[in-house]
Order: structure tokens, then C-alpha cells, then sequence
């Protein structure tokens, strides 16, 4: 079958939930991705802030052929040993006290409403809470995780969602404070906004919720499903702000490539949920587990995070000569790995020459070029990355 036939029995079997590009992924390697027809792209996007490691690692693939052998899945009915390296590994890099495995980020964030919310019966026997959120945030689609999304665009099909929550401005403490109630339970952050476009909270910010968290013993969320990891430059973001969460969501990277997540939570948060308040089948299987502690393992040996801080001042100095050389781009912001280019315009048009041009970036939001690279890049790359996306640039911005 050739790519029309393949992209036609996709869109006649597959539910209509993604515009997809039409290309057909098939091989990875290092930095760069192939499609069915052999054509190379450079990886900007790492399966949107994904691939940490890069493709097709030795290492991680032989652990994870290993544990394919021997066993897949057990349930949570029984103890394995993949998840109790995975969970000493994560709660000795996160300073957390327990750890709950799930299969998605959005299952991190559903549980960690759920944690917070246990937490706040548990000390008064009501259950009619509420969690504030951030404007402009995503934390994911199912219902839990949908209701303390700050997109209207995304949530008006599906109202009523959750009760209870209420929405605040990132950076803005005065606004967090005018919906903080006596029911308030928790606040849910993004210490960077990934999908909303790009948004780092301020140390200033994340400090004066986590004074006020204190202060009222409100449980304190951190989502880093897309800025941790090693991604913003410290191997969590909130390692950054010096601010610790009482519970943090994680995915994504966690795994690089199987669908793992996890919620976290700190010493005041541990003992809140019981037997039978929470569960899932697949969640911490011996698989992702061997994923999740060799990823964790590769961070240490290869310096991962060191590697980042390395190549990210050199990636923003690129990025920020493009700034100054085009009107139409407006800024640049992010941290480290995690960088949107806003322009004045869409960038659709940029995206779709860019892959005409072997090189996959993606978008947050309609004017925001994300660029969340495999944490691995070299120099070289980023060059590589900025004449393809200024081509790319000159060929659409400019053209028109
Ligand atoms: N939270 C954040 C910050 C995200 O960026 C995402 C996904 O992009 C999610 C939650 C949901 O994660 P998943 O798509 O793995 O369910």
C-alpha cells in the first residue's frame, strides 16, 4: 500500500479526534525520525516532549526487550520488582514519599485530584471542594483532568464537568487569592504551561502560592507532565523555583515512549488514600516500570541534565537572533529544552513548509511555535534546526 492508501484507511477507520500531518512515521534514530517513504526529518517535537533520549537506544530497548521475555503484566493484586526499583528511583529524584504509576498524564493529573481531595475529607468529612486552576493551563482530556483545564474551547462540549473548581491567572498571586474559599483544597499549576503557549510562572509566583498553601493548608499541585524531566534545565521543574509541590504529576518523558505517568506525593500527602480509594489495571506494570527506571538510570549516567544546560543557551541565542530579524516575530520564552517563538501570525504554514523541509516542530496554541526537542541534541542540530526553520519562514511569512 502506498501513503494515500494508508492516510485514506486511516481516516475511514480511525475516530476523527486529531488533524494529523500527512506523514507516516516508521523509524527512529538518535534525533531524526523516517517516514514510509525513507524521507528524514529532524525531531524538534520528540512526540510532543517525549523522547527525551532520543530514538531507538540501545540500552533502554535492550532493558525493555528483556522484560518483554520474562513478564508484561501482573495487576496490582501482586507485588514486582521493576516497580519497586522504578518507585525508589523517582522518589529519590523527585525528594517525594510515595508514588502511584498510571498509564497517561492525564491519569497523573485525575489521580492527583483525587489524592487532594481525599486529603481534605479526611480532615472534615465533606467532599464538596474546591481546587482553583490556572487560565490558559491544559492538564488533559477526561473529565477530571478536562475540568481543571483553563480552555473554554476545549471544555464547552462536555459541561457540566467536575463542580467546585475555579480558575485564576498565572503569574498574577492577587488573582489566586481572590478565589482562594475555606473550600478551597488545592491549586494546580503548571510551573511552565506547555500547550497554553509557553508560559514560565514566575519564582515570585510559585513562592507566594506556596506561602499561601501554607498558610491555609491548601494541597499544592505541580503538574509536570510536559516541563519535567529534565526538560527546563533541573531534572523537575519546581527544582528550578526552589518551591516543592505536595503533589506532582508526571509523564511523558517518565517513560520515553511507553505510556506511563505517575502521581507523587510528599510526607503531609501519603497517608490519604486507602485501600480501594484508587486503582487502575495496567498502571505500574513490570514493563513501563523497566522503562521508567532505565530512563531514570540513562538520565544519571549519560548527564542529562547537565547536557541541557549546556545546549539550551545556545538554542535560546539562536532562537533570539530570529526574534531580532523578523517584525513578525514577537517574542521568544520558555526555559531550557522547552521554548515557544510567538509570532504575529499563524503558524500553521510554517509548520507544514518545515516538514516539507525535514524538520518536525509543532504548535502551542495558533501563533506559537513549540520547539521541545529530544534532550540530546548537539550544536549542530540546533544549526541544522534554525536554517530549516528560517527557510521554512522565508517561504511562508514572507512570500505572502
Ligand atoms: N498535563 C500537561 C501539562 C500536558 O502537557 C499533558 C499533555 O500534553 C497532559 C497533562 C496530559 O497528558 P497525556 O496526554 O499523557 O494524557
Amino acid at each position: 500500500m502506498n501513503k494515500t492508501n494508508y492516510i485514506e484507511e486511516a481516516e475511514q477507520s480511525l475516530l476523527h479526534t486529531y488533524k494529523r500531518y500527512e506523514i507516516i512515521l516508521d523509524k527512529g534514530e538518535g534525533v531524526y525520525l523516517y517516514d514510509t517513504e525513507g524521507k528524514k526529518y529532524l525531531d524538534f517535537a520528540a512526540g510532543i516532549a517525549v523522547f527525551a533520549l532520543g530514538y531507538n537506544n540501545k540500552e533502554y530497548n535492550e532493558a525493555l526487550k528483556a522484560q518483554l521475555d520474562k513478564l508484561i503484566h501482573t495487576s496490582n493484586y501482586y507485588y514486582n520488582v521493576p516497580a519497586i526499583d522504578a518507585a525508589k528511583k523517582i522518589l529519590s529524584a523527585t525528594g517525594m514519599e510515595r508514588v502511584f504509576f498510571t498509564n497517561s498524564g492525564t491519569e497523573s493529573i485525575e489521580g492527583a485530584l483525587k489524592l487532594a481531595k481525599k486529603y481534605a475529607y479526611d480532615k472534615s468529612g465533606f467532599s464538596d471542594y474546591e481546587i482553583i486552576s490556572m487560565n490558559n493551563s491544559f492538564h488533559g482530556r477526561s473529565l477530571g483532568a478536562l475540568s481543571v483545564t483553563g480552555n473554554s474551547e476545549y471544555q464547552k462540549a462536555f459541561k457540566p464537568l467536575i463542580g467546585g473548581i475555579k480558575f485564576a491567572d498565572l503569574n498574577d498571586l492577587e488573582s489566586v487569592k481572590s478565589q482562594i474559599t475555606e473550600k478551597t483544597c488545592a491549586i494546580i499549576i503548571e510551573p511552565v504551561q506547555g500547550e497554553g503557549g509557553i508560559y514560565p510562572a514566575t519564582k515570585e509566583f510559585l513562592q507566594g502560592v506556596k506561602s499561601l498553601c501554607e498558610e491555609k493548608d491548601i494541597v499544592l499541585i505541580f503538574d509536570e507532565v510536559q516541563c519535567g524531566m529534565g526538560r527546563t534545565g533541573s531534572m523537575f521543574a519546581y527544582q528550578n523555583y526552589g518551591v516543592m509541590p505536595d503533589v506532582l504529576a508526571l509523564a511523558k518523558a517518565l517513560g520515553c515512549g511507553v505510556p506511563v505517568g505517575a502521581f507523587l506525593a510528599n510526607k503531609k500527602m501519603e497517608s490519604a488514600m486507602i485501600p480501594g480509594d484508587h486503582g487502575t489495571t495496567y498502571g505500574g506494570n513490570p514493563l513501563v516500570c523497566t522503562a521508567v527506571s532505565k530512563v531514570l538510570d540513562l538520565f544519571e549516567s549519560n548527564n542529562i541534565v547537565e547536557h541541557v544546560n549546556e545546549i539550551a543557551p545556545y538554542l535560546e541565542n539562536q532562537l533570539d537572533k530570529l526574534v531580532d530579524e523578523y517584525d513578525f516575530i514577537i517574542e521568544r520564552r520558555g526555559k531550557g529544552l522547552m521554548q515557544g517563538i510567538v509570532f504575529s501570525v499563524p503558524v500553521t504554514n510554517i509548520i507544514l513548509k518545515a516538514q516539507e523541509n525535514g524538520l518536525i516542530i509543532i504548535t502551542a496554541g495558533k501563533n506559537v511555535v513549540r520547539i521541545v526537542p529530544p534532550l540530546i541534541i548537539t550544536k549542530e542540530h540546533v544549526d541544522e534546526m534554525i536554517v530549516k526553520f528560517k527557510a521554512a519562514i522565508d517561504a511562508t511569512v514572507i512570500s505572502k
